[in-house]
């Protein structure tokens, strides 16, 4: 897709938040008349705005552009085995509202989540602002499809279900990794990293930027679903997956059910809320008990997480999701150290609203590239 000068300060707008007048004179190396020329045309439409900056540079002010707060409003949306959560962002990526929705195993399947995305949808104050959506989940994403076994997912296409209550906005529907590697670009300037995204599940990808021009080149890895040789059948088929002896199914597994089977938890996911909780702080109160309960899972994802490293050499390792406290960072970082010869450093994101963001981003980038400009 050839991009206009229009679309590519829109873009850069979104991947920076804000840019100076003679930064997008350079970059897009246009005389300032045109520079001025297309400014005014987006501001008329009310796609930018330009603020006057504070700190006054010798001759005069310099102007910060900035996406429009109230035109660009999008939405963000998490679909997870715990829980559906909203983000409502505006045009500075601010958050306006957030709404979560808690699932239980009859939550699940197609119908059942697509009933939930409609009623979150819905609660939603200013839905008619919405220009784009994007939803990120645990699973396979082909195109418009997304399959996911942990949500019980078949094929699960949401585009209808917005078209329905929005007809007019943009979808995009993206791998929760992908996600958190968006906001990690966006907000931090990784160019070349892996995420992981540790919980009940483990989910991995390799991000790679090309400029905000071009489309990144984004790897997901199945990292849960890599073969160790347990003998342990896995809920996705297979048998010997790291997520089972590895995730914090395993751990939970150490710490209190030693009877459980992973396709029962995977089920039943909500009953364990509690115990989750308690584990996931056991280190807080009891450490010497964590290290050894999670002993295992650092081993196995130090194994992994090294070969990886040498697969693909990032940048940085990021780390995150429901799973990761400051302390698990600490300690797979040391295990990996101890085992390893190479410079891994992990960056601990934990849990913050990465992925809404990412997923909104990614949305509007898709607005961007399909409006008519
Ligand atoms: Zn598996």
């Amino acid at each position: 897709m050839k991009l206009n000068n229009s679309k590519k300060i829109l873009l850069n707008l979104l991947f920076k938040n804000e840019a100076y007048r003679n930064q997008l004179q350079k970059s897009l190396k246009v005389t300032p008349s045109t520079l001025s020329y297309i400014l005014d045309n987006l501001k008329k439409k009310g796609y930018i705005t330009v603020l006057k900056s504070e700190s006054e540079t010798v001759g005069r002010p310099k102007h910060i552009i900035k996406m429009d707060k109230n035109f660009w409003k999008s939405i963000g949306i998490r679909i997870g085995r715990e829980s559906v959560n909203l983000t409502v962002f505006n045009g500075y990526f601010e958050e306006e509202e957030k709404i979560s929705i808690k699932l239980t195993k009859n939550d699940i399947g197609n119908e059942n989540i697509s009933k939930i995305l409609e009623k979150i949808i819905k609660k939603v104050s200013s839905l008619d602002k919405i220009k784009a959506i994007g939803i990120a989940l645990s699973g396979n994403i082909d195109k418009d499809k997304a399959n996911s076994k942990i949500l019980k997912l078949e094929n699960f296409n949401p585009h209808y279900i917005i078209k329905k209550l929005l007809p007019n906005t943009i979808v995009s529907l993206l791998n929760d990794v992908e996600a958190i590697a968006t906001e990690e670009f966006v907000k931090h300037g990784g160019k070349k990293i892996l995420v992981i995204n540790y919980g009940t599940g483990i989910g991995a990808c390799f991000y790679e930027s090309r400029g905000i021009y071009e489309k990144s080149e984004r790897k997901i890895i199945e990292l849960g679903h890599f073969y160790v040789g347990t003998n342990e059948k896995c809920y996705c088929g297979a048998t010997g997956c790291l997520e089972t002896i590895a995730s914090d199914y395993a751990n939970l597994k150490r710490y209190k059910f030693s009877n459980l089977k992973i396709e029962d938890f995977i089920l039943n996911e909500e009953l364990y809320n509690n115990d989750l909780d308690e584990l996931r702080n056991l280190h807080k109160t009891y450490e010497k008990k964590a290290q050894e309960i999670y002993n295992e899972s650092f081993k196995y994802l130090a194994i992994f997480l090294t070969n990886i490293f040498k697969l693909f050499n990032p940048e940085k390792i990021i780390l995150s999701g429901e799973g990761v406290t400051k302390w698990f960072s600490n300690e797979l970082e040391r295990k990996i150290h101890s085992i390893s010869n190479f410079p891994v450093s992990i960056t601990y994101r934990g849990l913050k609203n990465n992925i809404e963001f990412g997923a909104a981003v990614d949305a509007l980038r898709e607005y961007i590239l399909r409006s008519n400009l």
